[in-house]
């Protein structure tokens, strides 16, 4: 009996439970449209943001990669395409070289900057007992540099030398050298010379060595700078210029 209750209220049952069926199902489809609807937005709004438009970029991206590609392969396919579209390396290399080049540049300043000291003290250490200027009511056209007699005098820079030996002129031993630049170094008065005419020199070389040959009252260098031969100028402000202070 109770297995027919079952049925007869199972039947009764059924409809109901049919029908909490159906409106479950309603709901249920309701709430999977709902959620599918949801999911979707959801899944859209998640994905769309990110995934379309990471695709949407990629395939722009590819796309503008694509024509730039074909733009340069288009530009520079008429005379090689190959060669050309590794264009951006020659610009490249074009800067290597440049930087390169700028590497270079800068050394040789620095080589430049090592003969710059070309020009050097002809006496190092010397006392100065005479500058450039009028004495005794004539022009004295040297500066006087004292040490003892027999101290070495250097080339003030390099150069060939002109003259060399006594002239019977009042300088006594006496050497003259010339930079190739329009001036001259002389040195005079020296107890002995080490140079010949014609010989080149390095600045700072030994030329010879201090005495009192000539017209000198005591050991001494007469040092003069000639801008142009016999065209004496102040040693000093020259020497100076170039790095080297005599002291007058
Ligand atoms: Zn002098």
């Amino acid at each position: 009996m109770q297995n027919e209750n079952t049925p007869d209220t199972s039947p009764t049952a059924q409809p109901q439970r049919a029908g909490r069926r159906n409106r479950l199902i309603v709901l249920g489809a309701a709430a999977l449209v709902a959620l599918g609807l949801g999911g979707v937005a959801v899944a859209t709004s998640g994905t769309d943001h990110p995934a379309p438009a990471a695709v949407s970029l990629d395939a722009q991206t590819r796309a503008e990669a694509a024509s730039r590609a074909d733009r340069s392969i288009r530009e520079s396919s008429t005379p090689v395409t190959p060669s050309l579209s590794p264009t951006p390396s020659p610009s490249a290399v074009s800067a290597s070289p440049t930087k390169t080049a700028a590497a270079k540049a800068k050394p040789k300043p620095k080589k430049t900057a090592k003969p710059t000291p070309a020009w050097v003290d002809p006496m190092p250490g010397a006392a100065v007992t005479s500058c450039y200027g009028q004495r005794w009511g004539t022009l004295h056209a040297g500066i006087d540099l004292a040490l003892p007699s027999g101290t070495p005098i250097r080339a003030a820079a390099a150069g060939t030398v002109t003259q060399a030996g006594d002239a019977s002129d009042g300088y006594g031993n006496s050497v003259f050298i010339d930079h190739g630049n329009g001036y001259l170094t002389h040195y005079a008065h020296q107890s002995r010379i080490a140079v010949t005419v014609g010989q080149a020199v390095k600045a700072g070389q030994v030329i010879g060595y201090e005495g009192a040959t000539g017209d000198a009252t005591g050991p001494h260098l007469h040092f003069e700078v000639h801008q142009g031969m016999w065209n004496q100028i102040d040693p000093a402000p020259f020497m100076r210029a170039r790095g080297v202070d005599l002291g007058c």
